[in-house]
């Protein structure tokens, strides 16, 4: 796609510090790390988000970010842990709709965590959990 920077930079019409790249995913550095070492998956054909990415290639990008996930654990950057994470839609706070998955070096007290909401706390029934898991099994 035209407009699209990930496109742009697997077509080499941006920089991008590669790590990986094969015929269906490319790995690279994130340009705003979260912290050092924080890297992208990213398929090689523009796919939006999770229902635009062929299954197999969605595989294939889990499969690359589990192997960038424990060079990382091996490089000798700080990495006590690592946090997969794939934004789908904007509500998820995907900013490049251009699908990838981050593969994040953790250490403890790095200041960066998924907030979550004061109710988060609360309960939740089981007849409510009945009634979720029946609405999404009606559609797979
Ligand atoms: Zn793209």
């Amino acid at each position: 796609m035209a407009d699209c920077i990930f496109c742009a930079l697997l077509a080499g019409r941006a920089p991008a510090t590669f790590l990986h790249r094969d015929e269906r995913c490319a790995a690279f550095m994130d340009i705003r790390p979260v912290n050092p070492g924080h890297l992208l998956v990213v398929p090689t054909t523009h796919a939006v988000g999770l229902a635009d990415l062929d299954p197999d290639t969605g595989a294939h990008l889990f499969r690359t970010a589990q192997r960038m996930a424990a060079a990382l654990r091996a490089s000798g950057i700080r990495c006590e842990g690592v946090n997969l994470f794939l934004a789908d839609g904007k509500a998820a706070n995907q900013e490049v709709f251009h699908a990838h998955l981050h593969v994040i070096p953790r250490f403890r007290r790095d200041g960066f965590g998924f907030k979550f909401p004061m109710r988060y706390y609360v309960p939740t029934r089981r007849a409510a959990l009945e009634e979720n898991a029946e609405q999404i099994r009606r559609v797979l």
